[in-house]
């Protein structure tokens, strides 16, 4: 869970199907199926958000940071003390054996060395011996309320943000670690000198509660504005927190942990909240989409959010193109292409490797080719993304291409999404299964991708372009344009085309929409019929039976 707003959006509770492929710990995210008026003003409510906020220009620079971690341990008025291993959960955040997936290595090879994330302790902490703050309230106070539980809360608690219960929890704690001087002076709470401290990682005794309670682990932010009094640890202020609940094994993770702590990097949730949550835009292709096994993310966000791998290349040319792989290479390992219908929207190419060092978990080794939609705005803490795409008004930011995908609130095959010599899909363009294609599914015909091939650690693929899908083309020196013939071109009604080896023909218009597909007649001709379709340019795609493809502009005359 990652959005804090300071007037959050209050939901009505809920007792509804909670949709549970949100794979971690995302908690207080109501995903509900009831409720959709409720939806249509939270839409609005979120326009509304993103109008008023200015675009953020990120600058890419690479900056190495130490960021601190504090634990701070945490128990209720009827909980006896943490008996959990103290050195379990420090191997989890501060492990350094080689390999082995703790906060501090994963980070460290994430982010190619440049973030280094340092977990401390209160410093009444002393042998192993783990010694939390006791709150004043018992567990019962954070729970809901029910007629077992008459101390629950009963109010509704907020779609973001987080509730009075749980900011005054935290604040009481925060002003027990300041008044007992529990972090020492020498210890920097704030590497990366934002203002406020790194994260805080709250360890809290017992398991989770209901999901989407209180006690369901958690990302967000301190909501300084609802405290009446100064909430700092040695003049610091806290501001990105983590609840995690030691009792619970299957989210006690460092899984789960880098997870949240990528949010308090201001890393985006890649999947769902609230709308076609059983479409994954990233699969287990991202750690911040699902995460159950080591794996790290896609280059583009490591360069515009993290700022430490360099700026995509763009690819205007035809040519062959060298990708190093993400998880090896903080350079040359993201390539895009702008659409020619919409600049906005790029395809991105990136070469994952199920080799590199946490990355072992993603399904496969190959290119992957996602979809990039640069207005979906990076800013609020980066935490848009993809969460609150509804195919109407609010698009996905990232999207990775996979078979029998056509759209994106079609699944299709997310474990086969990667292109490589291996898998035997060695190309991406217009006639591919998967192909390119825009935000609300208009197909891209400018550009195919052939000749895909891995080498170790790189990945090399040939781009093509069609010239803007307007000027006569052909490829691969199969066919000349002078074997094609199209005529009357222009023409009133009827096309007829001579070449050879003709598979099928397929019209678009000038909007990359496919007005028109049909199997050729023959090898060698085919007639085509206009008399449907508006007066206009058109682009006649050729596809030849080797898979070559001619291009060429026809155009429908007025009558
Ligand atoms: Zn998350």
């Amino acid at each position: 869970m990652p959005i804090s707003f300071s007037n959050s959006l209050n939901v009505t509770p809920l007792k509804t199907a909670i949709i549970s492929l949100s794979a971690v710990t995302e908690s207080f995210v109501f995903l509900q199926t009831n409720l959709l008026p409720m939806k249509h003003n939270f839409t609005k409510f979120l326009l509304a958000l993103i109008m008023g906020i200015s675009p953020v220009v990120m600058k890419a620079q690479i900056v190495d940071s130490d960021l601190t971690n504090l634990v701070i341990f945490m128990r209720f008025a009827d909980d006896e003390e943490i008996t959990h291993s103290f050195n379990s959960i420090d191997t989890m955040f501060n492990g350094r054996t080689p390999g082995y997936l703790s906060v501090a290595n994963f980070y460290k090879t994430m982010t190619y060395d440049h973030i280094h994330f340092n977990t401390v302790y209160t410093n009444n902490i002393q042998n192993g011996q783990i010694v939390s703050y006791q709150d004043s309230q018992p567990r019962g106070y954070f729970e809901p309320y029910s007629p077992t539980n008459p101390i629950g809360y009963q109010e509704e608690l907020p779609f973001m943000g987080i509730s009075r219960r749980e900011a005054e929890l935290l604040a009481r704690a925060f002003h027990y670690v300041d008044s007992l001087h529990l972090v020492d002076d020498d210890v920097i709470l704030d590497g990366n000198n934002d203002g406020y401290i790194d994260n805080v990682s709250f360890v809290v005794k017992g398991g989770t509660g209901a999901w989407a309670s209180i006690l369901w682990p958690h990302m967000e932010y301190f909501p300084h504005d609802s405290i009446d009094y100064p909430v700092e640890i040695n003049g610091i202020k806290p501001n990105a927190f983590n609840l995690e609940f030691e009792g619970a094994p299957t989210y006690f993770t460092a899984h789960v942990f880098r997870h949240e702590m990528g949010h308090s990097l201001n890393l985006p949730d890649l999947y769902h909240y609230i709308n076609y949550t059983d479409v994954s835009p990233a699969g287990s292709w991202d750690m911040m989409c699902y995460n159950y096994g080591p794996n790290q993310m896609a280059a583009i966000y490591k360069n515009k959010i993290l700022h430490v791998a360099d700026d995509p290349i763009q690819i205007t040319h035809d040519g062959d193109y060298t990708l190093k792989s993400v998880g090896s290479s903080q350079s040359q390992n993201c390539y895009y292409i702008k659409s020619a219908i919409d600049s906005t929207q790029w395809y991105v190419f990136e070469y994952r490797n199920k080799q590199d060092l946490f990355d072992e978990g993603i399904p496969g080794t190959g290119l992957i080719v996602a979809r990039w939609n640069d207005t979906v705005p990076l800013d609020y803490s980066g935490m848009f993304a993809n969460a609150f795409f509804d195919n109407v008004t609010i698009a996905n930011q990232y999207w990775i291409f996979r078979p029998g995908s056509t759209s994106d609130i079609q699944n299709g095959n997310l474990n086969n999404a990667h292109f490589s010599q291996a898998t035997g899909r060695t190309r991406f363009g217009p006639d591919t299964n998967p192909h390119p294609y825009l935000t609300d599914g208009t197909p891209e015909n400018s550009f195919e991708i052939t000749n895909i091939r891995e080498n170790g650690s790189e990945l090399t693929f040939h781009v093509h372009f069609f010239n803007d899908g307007i000027e006569d083309h052909q490829t691969d020196g199969m066919l000349s344009d002078d074997c094609l013939a199209v005529h009357p071109n222009p023409t009133t009604d009827k096309l007829f085309v001579d070449g050879h080896d003709m598979q099928r023909v397929e019209l678009f218009n000038t909007m990359g929409q496919c007005v028109l597909t049909q199997v050729a007649e023959n090898d060698s001709f085919t007639e085509i019929s206009l008399a449907d379709l508006p007066s206009g340019v058109y682009l006649l795609r050729v596809v030849m039976k080797g898979g070559s493809v001619s291009v060429q502009k026809v155009v429908k005359a007025a009558r």
